[in-house]
């Protein structure tokens, strides 16, 4: 075989071996894209299972008993949260000179007979 038959066989092999790991490349980041996709499908289910188990046993007291002391945890630090929120948006609201809406949560002048939002009515001293 002469010198340049030899060469050209040899880049030949580069060549395949090159397309190889290319495609071996392109199917490892397809499959790192599964694993991040398919991961995130599993922490959306998480989530919404517990915000259901949340919704549904967050005022019983003897299915909280079933569930365990990390949901009542995890229950408690939510209501703590929400109690924070609560009292952020009621400061934010007496700065504006107005008051929180019991049922829809928005702030409301102080002197409105109803929620310009929801349309409760607001109680007035
Ligand atoms: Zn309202």
């Amino acid at each position: 075989m002469d010198i340049f038959n030899k060469m050209g066989e040899e880049l030949s092999n580069m060549g395949s071996e090159f397309v190889k790991l290319t495609k071996d490349a392109t199917d490892t980041a397809k499959q790192h894209a599964t694993v991040i996709s398919e991961n995130s499908k599993i922490s959306e289910q998480y989530r919404i299972i517990g915000e259901t188990l949340y919704k549904v046993y967050k005022d019983d007291e003897e299915m909280k008993e079933i569930l365990g002391e990390d949901f009542v945890d995890a229950f408690n630090k939510i209501e703590s949260s929400k109690q924070k929120i609560a009292d952020s948006k009621e400061t934010i609201a007496q700065n504006k000179g107005g008051t929180i809406c019991p049922d829809c949560g928005n702030i409301v002048i102080k002197e409105s007979s109803f929620c310009n939002h929801c349309g409760r009515k607001m109680k007035n001293d």
